[in-house]
């Protein structure tokens, strides 16, 4: 295998050479932040890109849940998943929300529409959703609930960037979508984020509270907060953008690879491609069922004595750390999905950069063979 440990995932780096032509506009302009020219061409060529007409580009992911939140005026009871990145409930912690945790579909790993009708309380205000590993939520179900009961939706899209359905850019579903363009994502700009709004007049209110709430030099409309991405990563954006379509087919060619070989694994199971989709494969989740010779934890081991650094993606549950096990919602019994996923699943490495001998190691650790 390599000389170092294969890793989950890798950031996609462009040939340095590619990035010098825009530092030297950078270093030529003097222009470091504050919507420069670099964070206006991401901006417009992320909509173009996304088939989205307006997004707001943020410092990170997380930043943006907070600022998609506070955009919506949103307070009381969100309901959303126990199955995520610890981030998606934090946000909501953040902003004075109790987060309320509906089960899983063991098919979708998502987010469970009659769990969250379930779960609607009169002081419920919203739903969070996450499109897991890309795979996206049932959209038309979650938006039926929400307009039945009222409310908003927020979308945390952290794994989706670039997926379509049939009817075009995931991120355009529900009052607000999120993204994230952490360096562990498929498209980065080392640390990133970003809101993809309705309207220009949600843009606008965004771009006002990521600056503060300054309008100008002598006017402050909102009690806001610093959000911005720099010219810097914005810059990276627009250079990781012509490559992104790339590192995303060599990942098709991953998926492909791991599907096909894991295939006849007894016990290995890999949640087929979600249907009608132009999924990212940002990740390649697998489940370790009973009738494997090893329990998850035991080949997620054997791995790591291999130097591969499989992740358990998403374990233990959000429900389960211990600023949020005490919410009623969060017991156990009332989980009994996520928490049997969380118990099977493992994510192997995939990344553009993982050779295929590499793969065909790893797939023979795993059918007991390396
Ligand atoms: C990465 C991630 C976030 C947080 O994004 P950052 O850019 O790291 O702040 C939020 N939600 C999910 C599901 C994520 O995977």
């Amino acid at each position: 295998m390599s000389n170092w440990p294969i890793t989950v995932t890798q950031p996609f780096l462009p040939p340095l050479e590619e990035f010098t032509p825009y530092l030297r506009e950078i270093w030529q302009t003097h222009r470091l932040t504050n919507a420069g020219p670099f964070h206006r061409r991401l901006e417009t060529a992320l909509a173009e890109y996304l088939g989205v007409e307006h997004i707001a580009l943020l410092a990170n992911g997380t930043l943006a849940l907070l600022m998609a939140l506070k955009a919506l005026g949103l307070s009381g009871e969100i309901i959303t998943t126990p199955f995520s990145f610890v981030a998606t409930t934090h946000a909501l912690w953040w902003s004075g929300i109790t987060p309320v945790f509906a089960d899983i579909d063991p098919s979708s790993l998502n987010i469970d529409p009659e769990a969250v009708e379930a779960a609607i309380t009169p002081h419920t205000t919203a739903i969070l959703p996450v499109h897991v590993y890309g795979r996206p939520c049932d959209v038309g179900a979650i938006q039926r609930i929400a307009d039945a009961h009222g409310l908003k939706v927020i979308y945390d899209a952290a794994h989706a960037f670039a997926v379509r359905d049939s009817g075009g850019g995931i991120t355009r579903h529900g009052n607000l979508s999120v993204l994230s363009f952490h360096a562990t994502k498929v498209f980065t700009t080392f640390e990133g984020g970003a809101i993809v709004c309705p309207d220009a007049r949600t843009k606008q209110q965004i771009d006002l509270l990521k600056n503060f709430g300054v309008a100008d030099e002598v006017t402050v409309l909102a009690a806001g907060i610093n959000g911005k991405m720099n010219e810097l990563q914005a810059a990276f954006g627009l250079l990781q953008l012509q490559h992104v379509d790339t590192a995303i087919r060599r990942r098709r060619e991953i998926d492909a690879f791991y599907r096909r070989a894991l295939e006849s694994v007894p016990g290995i199971d890999c949640p087929p491609l979600p249907p009608d989709i132009v999924w990212n494969h940002a990740y390649f989740p697998i489940l370790v069922q009973p009738d494997y010779p090893l329990s998850r934890d035991g080949l997620y081991h054997r791995l790591r004595e291999r130097d591969v650094h499989a992740r358990r993606y998403f374990y233990p549950l959000i429900s389960e750390f211990p600023m949020y096990r005490g919410l009623s919602s969060a017991a156990p019994a009332r989980l009994p999905m996520a928490r049997d996923v969380a118990k099977k699943v493992l994510c192997l490495p995939i990344y553009p950069a993982l050779g295929l001998e590499d793969v065909t190691e790893i797939v023979d650790v795993i059918a007991g063979i390396g």
